[in-house]
């Protein structure tokens, strides 16, 4: 087997290994760099798979995270369409799918996440599709073009984006989801229904506290052909010429457990503040990181955002050239629907017991905030973006407010940054 050495190899093609590639350059980093992906694709930006790029708005350089040509010029080389299929962790060694052994001094490991696929009685009709890459945005996009009716399957942002992007590609969106209004799960059943109306009145109709029960098809036996009808739980019979399941999706540690790193309670490669895994030199960032995060009170976090996989990338760098820096970034998410609206959360909260608005739903444009015995775990905002800043503030203090600063976060004229601390 042939082989070879580089002081950096960053295993996976997505955001967080190429944002770390980039701060590693950028912070002065001169050995050899390569970043392993099995992507046909090099990095790119996923969100733009549910968005621009999947109603032809975009061309598919658009999401590219660099132009095809800035890696070269970096001294960054990209192998694509090639997977890591084995890492020896202490032996600081990985073998790739073309053969080649490679010897490396540090290692960032970032390969992401899968869908969770719905195995009910007829999953494998035709025009039933899942969506994390480019790929399946072009089959998405391709499927729908003859089709009048889709179905959404999930109550989270996938399947509201592509509610939203779909009815505005002119097709009739039904959404069926476990959740008894969108959203809610992570936002909690006012937000949500915020979030549902505003998708019912755009015209996609929603189903909910419900669920999947089997797919059937138009061929002679229902099993076959293409997909014809969604049949839930509650005895619905939706009319579908597509289907897009949007299930969540399950952090990839087949690598990592394979190389016996150790895993955390939420599923994740378990990491230090430093993004720093259980082995020396080893470290992961993105979708698959379980970190401690000092914003949390060193609680143990994994989130699969758009910006966290950035800033991850960042701070492995960081860490990898020996700087010694805690990830300190309050996660920040962000989800589009289509020209309807765009939503930005920060936190996460993971439970919260009083829910203070600022503005208000009726009026399309609010803040809301968690709260936890008092101090503020998250904050979602819909048109008052400059409100994230104060929430970032009052996040990372993690103090409770009084009943007056409570007060002023509800009071749309009050000054926030008058508030504690
Ligand atoms: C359709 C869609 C829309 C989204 N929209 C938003 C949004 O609006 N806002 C937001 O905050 N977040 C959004 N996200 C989530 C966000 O894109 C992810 O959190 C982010 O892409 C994670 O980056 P990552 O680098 O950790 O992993 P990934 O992007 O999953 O990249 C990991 C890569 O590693 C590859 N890989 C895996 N194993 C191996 C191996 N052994 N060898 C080589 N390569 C390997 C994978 O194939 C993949 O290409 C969206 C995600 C999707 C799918």
């Amino acid at each position: 087997m042939a082989s070879r050495d580089v002081e950096y190899l960053l295993i996976g093609g997505g955001l967080a290994s190429a944002n770390c590639a980039r701060w590693l350059r950028e912070e002065g980093a001169d050995g050899e760099i390569l970043l392993v992906g099995r992507e046909p694709d090099p990095p790119y930006n996923r969100p733009d798979c549910s968005k621009g790029y999947l109603r032809g708005e975009e061309s598919r350089e658009e999401p590219l995270f660099r132009p095809n040509e800035w890696w070269a010029q970096q001294r960054i080389e990209l192998l694509t369409r090639t997977s890591v299929t084995a890492l020896d962790a202490d032996a600081r060694t990985a073998t790739l799918s073309n053969k080649q052994e490679v010897r490396f001094a540090q290692a960032l490991l970032a390969t992401g996440a899968n869908v969770r696929r719905l195995n009910v009685e007829g999953c494998q009709l035709e025009q039933i599709h899942y969506l994390r890459t480019l790929g399946n945005a072009d089959a998405i996009r391709e499927g729908v073009a003859q089709a009048e009716e889709v179905v959404l399957i999930g109550g989270s942002y996938i399947a509201c984006e592509l509610a939203a992007s779909l009815t505005l590609m002119g097709k009739r969106c039904t959404l069926l989801m476990q959740e008894a209004v969108t959203l809610e799960r992570g936002f909690g059943a006012r937000a949500g229904r915020f979030f549902q109306e505003l998708l019912e009145s755009h015209g996609v109709r929603v189903h909910g506290e419900d669920e999947l029960e089997r797919f059937e098809g138009d061929g002679a036996k229902s099993a076959e052909g293409r997909v014809a009808r969604v049949l839930s739980g509650r005895g619905l019979e939706l009319p579908a010429d597509a289907v897009v399941v949007g299930a969540g999706v399950s952090p990839d540690v087949q690598l990592a457990r394979r190389a016996g790193l150790a895993l955390g309670e939420r599923g994740g490669v378990r990491c230090s503040s430093r993004l720093q895994s259980s082995a020396p030199g080893v470290f992961a960032a993105g979708d698959i990181c379980e970190y401690d995060s000092p914003v949390h009170g060193g609680a143990p976090m994994r989130i699969e955002h758009w910006d966290v996989a950035f800033n991850h990338g960042r701070t492995a760098a960081l860490n990898m050239l020996g700087r010694d820096v805690p990830h300190e970034t309050v996660p920040y998410f962000f989800s589009v629907f289509g020209d309807w609206g765009e939503l930005e959360y920060v936190g996460p909260a993971r439970e919260w017991d009083e829910e203070i608005v600022r503005g208000s739903y009726e009026g399309g444009e609010f803040t809301t905030w968690y709260l936890k015995d008092g101090a503020v775990q998250a904050a979602l905002t819909f048109g008052r973006s400059d409100d994230l800043d104060h929430a970032r503030r009052l996040i990372v203090s993690g103090a409770a407010l009084s009943e007056h600063e409570r007060a002023a976060l509800g009071d749309a004229g009050s000054d926030l940054a008058s508030l504690a601390p």
